[in-house]
């Protein structure tokens, strides 16, 4: 670590202390943007820095609701509105039983730069709870958006701040928020994205990760004159970006040979078909609809279509040219890292947040393998919330077909941006990492110095 970047972690850890997750985020976009805050004096002196790890505002509260037994329970809601100087607050809601202050953090200050990048005019904001609706009926998970939405409706609006999905939640506790929200407010606007289609969502929103990461694998292996074409690809949760990744992989000509749940690891060699990941998706999507948990999980696909199943395995111990982390932070460490390099993997597209550690990049980047971070490779998920406010704002709906051309400009764009700041001039040799929070950062750090010390 350099010098100047230690010095300011020094202060970042006694400001927020036990913060590991909300540290390690901004370490890592500390040591890409320090030399260019060190040769830009008007960043410098604004300390942009300094305030973009200071968030706007952060809301906690309290949200109890009863359960179907008639029992009170009580989890913790938060909403972190991290900066607004590019456009108003947005981010997504995690609802999941690992959300700690910390956690939401992390996700807030990586929107921020994220959300930067899209190039549509959107500040950086993140929410969740410690709720986890596995185990939960129907019912408890609509009383608890509700309980949740009480309160967070104050804190909220379509033009304050614009919160969505993310682990835990999908299209169902939207649509639960979006009515509390309604009814509190007797207004029907475009305050939250992922909605669904008859009250206001975007067609696409909900493959845009999935689609999103792969048109930017697409962009990275051209880029490297490669292509997806006959690459064997590892992604890890098969949840709502995992799924629509391998879709997309499929389409493009790569096969998905291994995923995962909380159970472990599924390895299937022939690779996850269209018609297997059509039955696939019907049984993960089936957990989450209203009238009851249905569906299943990865250990069925295995016994359905003789996969091998590996309990307890990360999907980094199979072989693969291309590994995509599609679950959660720190999902990917020094150990899997070295693991994927000597299976021979060229290329890590993060479609998760924060996916792997700071020192597995460390290694793949020694090793030669191309890291591209999450918050370029998954952006397409919030650039198409954003499209979903622009239509909400405009009152019409576009067609799919719209939606996914504006979503791959979007991507092919970020690549480009990212080229051209990861670039080294010596090498030619093009760090994502560093581009993808360099580009960032500037227009940010641009829009804090022209707006003043607020
Ligand atoms: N939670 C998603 C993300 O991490 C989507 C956020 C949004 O659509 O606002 O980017």
């Amino acid at each position: 670590m350099n010098e100047a970047v230690q010095k300011f972690m020094e202060g970042v850890a006694a400001k927020n202390p036990g913060e590991k997750k909300f540290l390690q985020a901004v370490q890592e976009v500390a040591e890409s943007v320090m030399p260019v805050i060190e040769a830009t004096p008007a960043y410098k002196k604004a300390k942009v820095l300094e305030r973009m790890v200071e968030p706007e505002r952060v809301i906690m509260f309290r949200v109890p609701w009863v359960d179907d037994k008639g029992e009170i329970q009580v989890n913790r809601g938060f909403r972190v509105q991290m900066n607004s100087a590019i456009g108003p607050y947005k981010g997504g809601i995690r609802f999941n039983n690992t959300v700690t202050l910390d956690v939401i953090k992390f996700l807030g200050f990586e929107q921020t730069f994220k959300n930067s990048l899209t190039g549509i005019p959107m500040g950086g904001g993140k929410g969740g709870s410690d709720f986890d609706a596995r185990g939960k009926s129907d019912g408890e998970v609509m009383r608890f958006c509700q309980a949740f939405m009480a309160e967070l409706f104050r804190h909220i609006g379509p033009n304050t701040d614009v919160p969505a999905g993310d682990l835990g939640v999908g299209a169902r506790e939207i649509g639960y928020m979006f009515g509390m929200y309604k009814k509190l407010m007797n207004e029907f606007t475009g305050v939250l994205t992922g909605k669904g289609l008859a009250f206001g969502g975007s067609l696409i929103r909900p493959e845009a990760t999935g689609y999103g990461v792969t048109y930017f694998a697409d962009e990275v292996l051209h880029q490297n004159g490669d292509s997806l074409e006959g690459k064997t690809c590892v992604i890890s949760g098969a949840g709502n970006v995992g799924l629509h990744t391998i879709e997309k992989i499929n389409a493009l000509g790569g096969k998905v040979v291994g995923m995962r749940d909380f159970e472990g690891a599924v390895y299937d060699p022939d690779g996850i078909t269209p018609e297997k990941l059509a039955w696939l998706k019907e049984l993960v999507f089936k957990r989450t609809m209203p009238a009851g948990p249905h569906g299943g999980y990865l250990h069925h696909y295995a016994e359905k279509y003789g996969a091998k199943l590996m309990p307890d395995k990360k999907s980094w111990a199979i072989p693969c040219d291309v590994a995509l982390p599609t679950a959660c932070e720190n999902e990917l460490d020094l150990n899997d890292a070295k693991e994927l390099i000597k299976n021979g993997v060229k290329y890590v597209i993060e479609g998760a947040n924060m996916p792997s550690t700071n020192e597995a990049i460390e290694a793949f980047q020694a090793a030669g393998v191309i890291i591209t971070p999450g918050k370029a490779a998954n952006a397409g998920g919030v650039a198409t919330s954003g499209l979903e406010m622009a239509q909400n704002a405009m009152h019409l709906c576009w067609e799919a077909k719209e939606v996914d051309e504006k979503l791959h400009g979007i991507m092919r764009s970020i690549h480009k941006n990212c080229v051209e700041h990861g670039r080294d001039p010596k090498t030619g040799k093009i760090n994502y990492v560093k581009g993808a929070n360099i580009a960032g950062f500037i227009k940010v750090a641009d829009a804090m110095v022209a707006q003043g010390v607020v």
